[in-house]
């Protein structure tokens, strides 16, 4: 009995835990880094409750084997929690609900609200503020494609392990990426958009960079990846490759979508690009791709 009980405490203070996690925005990102190391299949899941109810082996917080059997109190607990993770999903979702996350600023321009989050939607309809930057960006441990030191070699550090997660993956497959270009403040997405808007003029710049502000490399969340097979070039050449075809299949196993698919530049506002890919958490990463939906589709659900 000592051990069911230490078995259900166990399975309770994970229930606790999302559910204090769920209003914490900034800090949700250990749930999704939780939910991204055991994989579950599908929103609501938790595969980490069931493994409890269900193991005979099970270990207690610390990691111990505590060896329980399956009885009723730990069904119950367990599905208790089951039943907390759940809403505290559709509560965190709704929390960043596109209608729920924008506000206009003094010159009538729609701002995200929840900038730290890793659901945060910004495109050309939702922007960051001039002065946002990820309060905790690191240098992400891959393969680049260039040599040296560089701002864009930086993803949010919940990004940047899931990440090098994704490299060590496809290395495990012989698949070698490399990654381009990540983090991107404001100020460097104007002069790069300013450049593009000199040389092609406005509307066109618009069509394959973006204003700043609209650009989801000043989340932290977005790295644009391409092989050494395409000289590592950012266009549909690399969407063919088998790097590129790997990354298709494989991202959302790692928490990353295709965030431009091709044909959803209607909704996405953006031209098909392969190589462009945004952490979202493995749970909605793997609901997205099943339901070949664009971000704003998915997140307009909750
Ligand atoms: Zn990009």
């Amino acid at each position: 009995m000592k051990k069911s009980i230490a078995i259900s405490s166990a399975v309770l203070g994970v229930a606790a835990a999302v559910v204090i996690l769920s209003s914490q925005t900034t800090i949700f990102g250990d749930l999704f880094n939780r939910l991204d190391n055991k994989a579950p299949a599908s929103v609501g899941s938790s595969q980490q409750n069931q493994d409890s109810s269900t193991s005979t082996k099970a270990t207690d917080s610390k990691g111990n084997d505590t060896a329980g059997q399956t009885d009723d109190k730990e069904v119950a607990a367990a599905s208790a929690t089951m039943t907390s993770s759940q809403a505290a999903f559709q509560a965190f979702m709704h929390e960043n609900s596109p209608a729920l996350t924008v506000t206009k600023n003094a010159g009538g321009k729609d701002i995200v609200t929840n900038m730290n989050s890793p659901l945060v939607l910004v495109n050309k309809k939702r922007e960051l503020a001039s002065t946002y930057s990820p309060n905790d960006l690191v240098v992400a441990k891959v393969t680049f494609s260039f040599s040296g030191t560089s701002p864009k070699q930086q993803l949010r550090a919940i990004a940047a392990q899931a990440l090098e997660k994704l490299f060590a993956g496809a290395k495990k497959e012989d698949i070698e990426l490399a990654a381009v270009s990540g983090y991107r403040s404001y100020v460097a997405q104007k002069s790069i958009f300013d450049n593009y808007a000199r040389e092609n003029g406005e509307d066109e710049a618009n069509t394959f960079s973006a204003h700043p502000g609209q650009s989801e490399h000043q989340t932290g969340l977005a790295m644009d990846v391409s092989s050494a097979s395409v000289n590592y070039n950012l266009d549909e050449s690399f969407g063919e490759s088998k790097e590129g075809k790997w990354l298709a299949e494989h991202a959302a196993d790692y928490g990353f979508i295709i965030r431009y698919e091709k044909g959803k530049e209607g909704l996405t506002g953006y031209m098909y690009e392969p190589w462009h890919i945004r952490y979202v958490g493995v749970v909605v990463a793997g609901q997205v791709k099943k339901d070949n939906e664009t971000l704003e589709q998915f997140l307009a659900k909750f």
